[in-house]
């Protein structure tokens, strides 16, 4: 039976409760104030997290939140989508006593929210104007973290965005429940007050913009497009109705405004192991699947989604089928089923057996990842499917800096865009000043 549309709604509620002032009050009761604290070790922008759950004991939550954004100017996003599990959180010492690790994540939230809720001042002021420009290819986490450090720097900031909002991954590519209230949006507008940003909308590159013309008219140029397209499973019938990139239905979900008029499978079979293939899975379940599966060719273990990740969407009645390929996207007009060989390493290599089964199915999404489209990139260097970059976070085109996703640099997260975004506009300073 269809579910209504307030179970919809209901079932896309944030999946984690923030917590009121007297709880955060409690969890900051339990942090130790480590010394060469671990949990800072572990975070990618190096936040300095037992002063700032300090700060929210000492009910300065005002000072907390300075102290996080300081590091992290997104502090907000990341404290909802980070996998603080493998993080902070798996650093924290208190695992090591068999105590639950602190919750640095919704200390976080809690610090950040209060700060963006409740403050009239905006807590950062630029510095003096320098008369430099720069121009920024990509509005995501990377992009408006380089701006808004840029921005403080005193330089001046044309961001250049592909889609029709601001927010990259936050605004088109996470699970509903991870952010809810149009957070992306709000973020984004917090980081602009700053001043000196501007957000031009629906400029892609390659085609309303191009490298070597913002190279001639700015003073430098950061890119940080993340990976924008999808590899194909390489089967026939590809093009069925009802086979879809699983980014692309991510997509409509965000961007719904009423998602039970959202069209989604009674049969629904993910391929992936990431976690899209999660987000993917479990929302398809929560708008009213009656059946998903979620394949993957490999092993549990080997998975690239967090334990946190296979738990949520084990909760959420998603059937995980490992040790399977797909060989075979079955149907005439319509998907109707996939044909999957069983698969099993061999001589160290995987290979498929000539064992095979096959699940009948109305919606198939692939979610087997996404690579840099470097076709309007050619002049620069790239490595492995990415832009190289030196330590500066420059690329082999003097003056053209990249970071985020885009790059190779430690894992594909939000967080770690915010760091290389933030370090590649230092770099930009430096380069500006005639010292890099
Ligand atoms: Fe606090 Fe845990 Fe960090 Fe120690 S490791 S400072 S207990 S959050």
């Amino acid at each position: 039976m269809a579910l209504s549309k307030n179970e919809i709604e209901g079932n896309f509620k944030d999946l984690h409760k923030p917590l009121n002032p007297q709880q955060a009050l409690e969890e900051s009761d339990r942090c130790l104030y480590c010394y060469d604290a671990p949990c800072i070790q572990a975070c990618p922008t190096s936040i300095d997290i037992p002063t700032f759950i300090h700060q929210i004991r000492s009910d300065n939550s005002k000072g907390a939140a300075l102290t996080i954004l300081a590091e992290n100017i997104m502090g907000g996003s990341c404290a909802r989508v980070c996998p603080t599990e493998v993080l902070c959180q798996e650093a924290c010492v208190l695992n090591t006593s068999h105590q639950q690790a602190v919750e640095i994540g919704l200390l976080q939230r809690h610090a950040v929210d209060e700060l963006m809720e409740k403050s009239s001042q905006y807590p950062f002021q630029r510095a003096e104007s320098t008369g430099k420009t720069i121009a920024i290819i990509g509005a995501g986490p990377a992009g408006l973290s380089c701006a808004h450090r840029l921005a403080l720097l005193g330089h001046d900031v044309t961001i250049y965005e592909a889609k029709d909002k601001a927010g990259g991954l936050n605004e088109y590519g996470l699970a509903q429940y991870k952010m809810t209230d149009d957070y992306a949006q709000r973020e984004v507008d917090f980081i602009k007050k700053i001043g000196g940003i501007s957000i031009k909308n629906n400029q892609k590159l390659g085609v309303s913009i191009s490298l070597e013309a913002l190279k001639e008219s700015y003073d430098a140029v950061f890119i940080g497009i993340g990976l924008t397209s999808t590899y194909s499973l390489g089967l026939e019938n590809e093009q069925l109705l009802g086979v879809e990139d699983a980014v692309d239905f991510i997509e409509r979900i965000r961007q719904s405004q009423d998602k039970s008029k959202l069209k989604v499978g009674k049969n629904v079979v993910v391929i992936g192991a990431g976690n899209t293939a999660i987000d993917a899975a479990v929302q398809a379940k929560k708008l009213g699947a009656k059946n998903v599966s979620l394949v993957y060719r490999r092993g549990q273990e080997h998975m690239s989604a967090t334990q946190y990740e296979i738990n949520l969407a084990k909760s959420n009645d998603i059937i995980i089928k490992t040790w399977s390929a797909p060989i075979k996207i079955k149907g005439k007009k319509k998907v109707k089923a996939v044909k999957f060989a069983q698969t099993k390493i061999k001589d160290k290599t995987l290979q498929m057996t000539n064992k095979s089964y096959q699940i009948k199915t109305d919606h198939l999404l692939k979610a087997i990842g996404q690579k840099l489209d470097n076709s309007s990139l050619a002049t620069l260097k790239t490595d492995k499917g990415k832009i190289t970059v030196d330590e500066n976070y420059q690329t082999s085109s003097a003056g053209v800096f990249a970071g985020g996703d885009a790059i190779q640099s430690g894992e594909d997260l939000t967080v770690q865009a915010v760091e290389d975004g933030k370090q590649a506009a230092i770099a930009i300073d430096k380069y500006l000043n005639g010292e890099g």
